[in-house]
């Protein structure tokens, strides 16, 4: 077999070989041995799945302490280079350098590949030690804006000459220095949201809705307080669901005007009926609501298309709810080119490097998901429903361990070949 690179086709669709080149990086702290627990199972799953007929040949590129010890930077600009080249790679957690010039790794790679989404799928695995009562509720897929809003990184210290100087404009260009409590001691940030840069998130999250035939898209934003950033996500959502998508989807702002013009009884029932014909349904909720929300009904929540900031938030939060901020999965992706980096969420947990104990899946999951992004379904489903059925029989690592009543304790490389042999994967 011959190895091949993955390539973005002029129909938008990814052009996969049976033995596609895929860039890893290791990570630093516990990121070896969770990679090495990660790669194992993948390796299995694809083979068992395809009887040979499909491979993943691995190409190391390096980030983090080990690419700064061996070549004096944090992130090479080859490593850069293969990302981009190949389209699809995986990593492991990085150290977030101090006092370098680098804010953080993960930023930077999100940046310079324009990886408009974070991806971060919200589900409950049977078994998993949760603190809310219905867990298996929450099935939830986060899009969270990823190039945008205060993230921007556009802020300057209190008592700079930069903030001086902003103070000034808004004072006497703007007419808005009275909106500001304390001016000479205020530090400011600044939160850039477009229109185009909400579309492509919106429009992402929708059609990941309609492939996976998922009822709704719910927009979360604070648009009652901050009208044009938030506010205009929202109403940019909307429009664009309706002019791209037509009657694939219908949304709230349409059982409005029918409310309006038909009264509410006959504005329920036509979204009674369009919900029934399987139209994907488009909603908002204001994110404050929204975090209580998926604690009290998370049911009635699918696919989320929300900003950057509030993005961080609700993810940890849900993933928090199903007991899963350790082993949640993570993608950074440009659907338009293609480019998608899968990561563990959690850290390096340095601490805890090398001892073979920390849980791999948060990065054998993102495994899952890039599988998944590749089409590779069955290696794919073959992975979760291991991990799944080794969760249910608690062999597991000491986060779960700690957790469980009557578990067995499992060192990661353990675990992995667990996964393996519950999934009959081995030979
Ligand atoms: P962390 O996630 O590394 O660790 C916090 C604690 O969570 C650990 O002490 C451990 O008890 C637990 N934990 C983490 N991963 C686990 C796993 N796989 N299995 C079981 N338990 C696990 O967070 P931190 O200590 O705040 O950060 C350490 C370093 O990691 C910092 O340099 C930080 O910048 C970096 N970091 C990187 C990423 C990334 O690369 N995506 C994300 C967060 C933090």
């Amino acid at each position: 077999m011959t190895t091949q690179k993955i390539t973005m086709g002029a129909d938008g669709r990814l052009n996969i070989p049976d033995n596609p080149i895929i860039p890893f990086i290791e990570g630093d702290g516990i990121g070896p041995d969770v990679w090495g627990a990660s790669k194992l199972v993948i390796d299995a799953a694809i083979a068992h799945a395809y009887g040979g007929n499909r491979k993943i040949e691995w190409l190391e590129i390096l980030a983090g302490e080990k690419a700064f010890n061996k070549t004096g930077e944090w992130l090479p600009i080859e490593t850069l280079d293969k990302a981009r080249e190949y389209l699809i790679s995986i990593k492991g957690p990085l150290t977030t350098p101090i006092g370098g010039g680098i804010r953080s790794l993960n930023v930077a790679l999100r940046q310079e590949l324009d990886l408009f989404v974070c991806l971060r799928p919200i589900k409950w695995y049977k078994g998993v030690p949760s603190p809310v009562v219905h867990p298996e509720n929450v099935n939830m897929t986060i899009f969270r804006e990823n190039t945008e809003d205060i993230y921007a990184g556009i802020e300057f210290s209190a008592g700079s000459p930069e903030a001086a100087k902003l103070l000034s404009f808004l004072t006497n260009e703007l007419g808005a220095g009275k909106k500001i409590r304390f001016p000479e001691s205020s530090a400011f940030g600044i939160k850039p949201v477009s229109k185009d840069g909400s579309e492509r998130l919106i429009r992402a999250a929708i059609q990941y809705a309609l492939d996976n035939k998922l009822p709704s898209v719910t927009i979360v934003h604070k648009g009652n307080i901050m009208k044009f950033t938030e506010g205009g996500f929202k109403i940019w959502g909307y429009e664009l669901a309706e002019r791209e998508f037509g009657d694939k989807v219908y949304t709230w702002g349409q059982w409005e005007n029918a409310r309006k013009t038909q009264g509410e009884e006959a504005a329920n029932a036509k979204m009674k009926s369009e919900t029934a014909q399987g139209k994907l349904i488009i909603k908002d909720v204001i994110a404050d609501n929204f975090l209580q929300q998926i604690l009290l009904a998370p049911q009635d929540y699918s696919v989320v298309a929300t900003l950057n900031l509030n993005g961080d938030y609700i993810s940890d939060a849900a993933a928090a709810a199903v007991g899963g901020i350790g082993i949640s999965p993570g993608a950074n992706i440009n659907y338009v080119t293609g480019h998608a980096v899968f990561e563990a969420t959690h850290g390096t947990a340095p601490r805890f490097a090398n001892t073979d104990t920390m849980n791999p899946s948060s990065l054998l999951l993102s495994g899952v998901m890039m599988l998944e992004y590749m089409g590779w379904n069955e290696a794919a489903k073959l992975i979760e429903d291991a991990l799944a059925a080794t969760i249910l029989s608690k062999r597991v690592t000491i986060d779960f361990y700690n957790l469980m009543k009557d578990a067995t304790l499992l060192k990661t490389s353990e675990f992995a070949k667990e996964i393996i042999k519950n999934g009959v994967m081995e030979g």
